[in-house]
């Protein structure tokens, strides 16, 4: 039998995929679930970016496209994401790509070579493909650690202590994924300063939950003095206008721009025509459905905030943006009896009905840092509060069996 190679055998993933066919089949053997393991939006995207798209469809853009994108949604996203962030982007600094994941990819592959010791630090907790692509890319993963005493930014000093002579490359995520911790303004001219000692380094600032902040306006690091050019910002239409099955994403960065449209050409040829023009609507069209969905994500962020908060033994703190909570249960996990987050998120699912992530879906566990699961509350308030109750029932119920010395 021929072999698969060292690299696919080795592949890492995202592992909400892997509970999520777990929590399908127990829905399937009629399971009564509550799920808060999507990371998705659980709107319809606007009518009017559905219409855009059926008129694409009916007026015959069914070809390709130029491997950059159409030149329209070129020209807006360009000024789309210089607005947000307060800089100038032209419209030959974007890149538009099937969704915003693939310039996770693009950006390693263009900044290390392969098996030749390039590092390239990225955040813990973090997405789980940052670290699967790094390795996948023959580049090497150096973990940087979020800490809860700082609403899951990260210490400067940290950073610093991580970074070689053979470091390549930064991501930022903010919002985060799965913390739903945000970078302020002085998180990031911390870092910038860092970064300005260190000129040969470049960032990957994954900013696609950028509209979905709940207090203050969005700070990117490229907005900072002479961060923009070393910069690669990621955007895109998914969390924005609930659009994550239409594969829409952005980059810009003024030097690599032209490596990513040489890797489109190499992989996906260009993002779906029809969905590059449904996106030229999200971006050029009214926006009242995207704030009223993050409106939306406010109330039900401070819901699920209020109530994680009187479980017994966990405690929540308030994240700034995404749609993701991230409790710390290292409490709860010793009055039932488990030994860890993954063990307290697998009972929680066979005994309360209940489906979240582990901290160890998002990395290795940070020591000292506790035990943590994650909800994504992009789910109805019934099922927030329907959930989060069978929770806390789960909790106290197994507290009662546990016996002085820890033992059940
Ligand atoms: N970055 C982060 C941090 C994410 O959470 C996600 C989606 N879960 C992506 C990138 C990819 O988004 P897209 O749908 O645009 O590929």
């Amino acid at each position: 039998m021929p072999n698969i190679s060292r690299r696919a055998a080795e592949l890492g993933t995202e592992n909400a995929f892997v509970v999520l066919a777990e929590v399908n089949e127990r829905a399937r053997r009629g399971k009564d679930i509550i799920s808060f393991c999507i990371g998705q939006p659980d709107f319809a995207t606007p009518a009017n970016v559905q219409e855009a798209a059926i008129r694409a469809i009916r007026e015959g853009k069914h070809g390709y496209t130029p491997s950059a994108g159409i030149d329209e949604l070129r020209e807006a996203a360009a000024r789309y994401m210089g607005r947000m962030r307060g800089i100038k982007i032209r419209p030959d600094e974007v890149v538009v790509g099937t969704g915003a994941k693939p310039f996770i990819a693009y950006a390693i592959l263009s900044v290390t070579d392969y098996g030749v010791g390039d590092e390239v630090i990225y955040p813990n907790p973090g997405f789980p493909i940052y670290e699967s692509q790094i390795v996948a890319c023959g580049a090497v993963p150096v973990a940087l650690p979020l800490r809860e005493a700082r609403e899951f930014a990260f210490d400067p000093a940290d950073l610093e202590a991580r970074i070689t002579p053979r470091t390549k490359l930064l991501i930022l995520n903010s919002p985060h994924n799965p913390t739903g911790g945000i970078l302020g303004r002085r998180d990031l001219e911390e870092i910038a300063s860092i970064l300005r000692r260190h000129p040969d380094i470049w960032i990957y600032a994954d900013e696609i939950y950028s509209r979905l902040l709940y207090t203050g306006d969005f700070v990117s690091i490229a907005s900072l003095p002479d961060m923009f050019e070393r910069t690669i910002i990621s955007d895109g239409a998914s969390k924005t206008w609930a659009m994550t099955g239409w594969r829409i994403g952005f980059a810009s960065n003024p030097l690599l721009a032209p490596q990513f449209v040489r890797w489109v050409t190499n992989t996906d040829s260009c993002a779906p025509h029809v969905c590059q023009w449904a996106a030229l609507e999200a971006i050029q069209g009214p926006q009242d459905e995207a704030e009223a969905m993050r409106r939306s994500f406010l109330e039900r962020r401070d819901l699920i905030v209020s109530l994680l908060n009187r479980v017994p033994g966990v405690t929540c703190r308030t994240p700034g943006g995404a749609f993701y909570a991230w409790p710390n249960v290292t409490e709860a996990c010793r009055m039932v009896g488990a030994a860890d987050s993954e063990e307290f998120r697998k009972r929680m699912l066979s005994e309360a009905g209940v489906a979240v992530l582990a901290d160890i879906h998002f990395g290795a566990r940070v020591a000292g840092e506790g035990q943590h699961i994650r909800f994504s509350y992009a789910a109805s308030r019934v099922a927030i509060e329907v959930g989060i109750a069978r929770m806390a029932e789960f909790v106290s119920g197994n507290a009662g069996r546990v016996k002085p010395d820890g033992n059940r």
